[in-house]
């Protein structure tokens, strides 16, 4: 809903939004982006660019990469998600949003209950919809099974916690998102900081978000990092976009976002309004 009153927004101060408008490679001239490839071929110009796609195919795409940069963000993993929604005939299963699964027995991860989001969400329908959270890597077997069977073994691993019970599972569905998680494994700050580097060095190109960024984001990480992208380029402030992201919280709290955008605050303190 936040994301869909923005896009309103933006389209009310005159923007446009192109969905299911994948892009292939952004285009630099004399150590500028000034174009999009997109999938299609076709190019489309720009004054700035900001980049949410994973920071590894954004880094490789780009013409005349040194070897050492594009090995660098070749060594920047991701991990996948599939997420296995089941909708259970029962509406009061248990009381929490999420929990998380810590046993060696289940390969789910998490399962979040949606009836227990906001109650307009459901309205009067009847039911719970539970997703059930499995992470995998590329090479993963399970990653490639298809819907039908991560069902069942949702189905299984679900009954098998004992938060449904008996209730019958009247549906299911499987949304598989690649590349969704930065993997933090040993020595990726060595490699991003020459990635960083080297993308710092092109003008009106900035990368941001979990991916784009390779930041273990949150949503309201990314939302700001979004803003202060737009406030360097509208407002020519030199805000530090690599410095935000959920490790280095110094830095959201030094600020205060306000309706105009973000101002310092003198005092310590988480001083998020
Ligand atoms: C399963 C799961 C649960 C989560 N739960 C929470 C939560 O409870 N709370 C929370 O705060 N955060 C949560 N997060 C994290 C949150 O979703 C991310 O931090 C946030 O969405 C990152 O925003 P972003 O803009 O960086 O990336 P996204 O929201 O993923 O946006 C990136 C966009 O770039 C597009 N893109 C990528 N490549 C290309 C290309 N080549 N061409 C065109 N477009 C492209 C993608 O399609 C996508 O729309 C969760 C994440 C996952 C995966």
């Amino acid at each position: 809903m936040i994301y869909e009153r923005m896009a309103e927004r933006v389209r009310e101060a005159g923007g446009t939004i192109h969905l299911e408008t994948p892009v292939r490679r952004v285009v630099t001239r004399e150590g500028r982006a000034c174009a999009l490839e997109l999938e299609d071929g076709t190019e489309r110009c720009f004054d700035y660019i900001i980049s949410s796609m994973p920071i590894s195919l954004l880094v490789t795409r780009l013409p005349e990469v040194p070897d050492a940069v594009r090995e660098a963000a070749q060594c920047l993993r991701f991990r996948n998600t599939i997420l296995v929604y089941l909708h259970v005939a029962e509406d009061g299963l248990f009381p929490d949003q999420w929990l998380y699964i810590h046993s060696a027995d289940l390969r789910m991860g998490r399962v979040t209950n949606f009836r227990n989001w906001v109650p307009s969400l459901y309205g009067d329908a009847a039911g719970s919809i539970l997703a059930l959270e499995y992470w995998a890597n590329d090479d993963d077997p399970m990653w490639k099974e298809d819907s039908e069977s991560l069902i069942r073994m949702g189905e299984r691993e679900l009954r098998s916690t004992g938060l449904i019970q008996d209730a019958p599972i009247l549906d299911g569905y499987v949304h598989k998102i690649r590349r969704c998680y930065p993997v933090y494994n040993r020595g990726y700050r060595e490699a991003l900081a020459p990635v960083r580097d080297y993308l710092r060095s092109i003008d009106g190109l900035c990368a941001i978000g979990r991916y784009g960024a390779f930041k273990y984001n949150n949503q309201d990480h990314s939302i700001l990092m979004g803003s202060m992208a737009a406030e360097n380029i509208v407002k020519s402030t030199e805000h530090d976009l690599w410095a935000i992201n959920t490790d280095y919280d110094d830095y959201q709290e030094s600020a205060l976002i306000t309706e105009s955008g973000l101002a310092p605050v003198e005092t310590g303190g988480a001083a998020v309004a």
